[in-house]
């Protein structure tokens, strides 16, 4: 049955959202940089193996400057994490659950279930077996 929880759990169940929303953005800005990092090296490699003296630009400067991708490697890593933080914490329709049917719906302002029950947020609900 569904029960609601105690104000305590319910803090620790945003904080446990909250480090979970943190934890995925720095996932992906890491796994974002990482992986560019990466290709860009491979690529870096590759072209000085097939050109040993590769061809310069009109500023004498190589034709894949690594260093200077860098700071672009970590804006892209900064706005993927901050796209995923940001869509992850938009408040969207949350889930209602009706307290004596189990009925689940999305939040559409109404409270009163067919049922005669009510319904509740889920994230304010934990489901234990009776
Ligand atoms: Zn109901």
């Amino acid at each position: 049955m569904w029960v609601k929880l105690t104000p305590t759990e319910m803090i620790a169940a945003s904080q446990k959202r909250y480090r979970s929303r943190i934890k995925g953005s720095l996932f992906i800005g890491v796994s974002i940089c990482g992986l560019s990092l990466l290709s860009s090296s491979s690529l870096f490699a590759k072209t000085r193996e097939e050109h040993p003296h590769p061809p310069h630009f009109d500023g004498g400067g190589p034709l894949f400057p690594q260093i200077g991708q860098l700071p672009s490697t970590v804006l892209f890593g900064f706005i993927g994490a901050f796209a995923f933080y940001f869509f992850a914490s938009r408040p969207g329709k949350p889930t209602m659950i009706c307290m004596k049917c189990g009925t689940a719906k999305y939040a559409d302002g109404s409270l009163q279930c067919k049922c005669g029950g009510h319904f509740e947020d889920m994230n304010n609900l934990k489901w234990v077996e009776s």
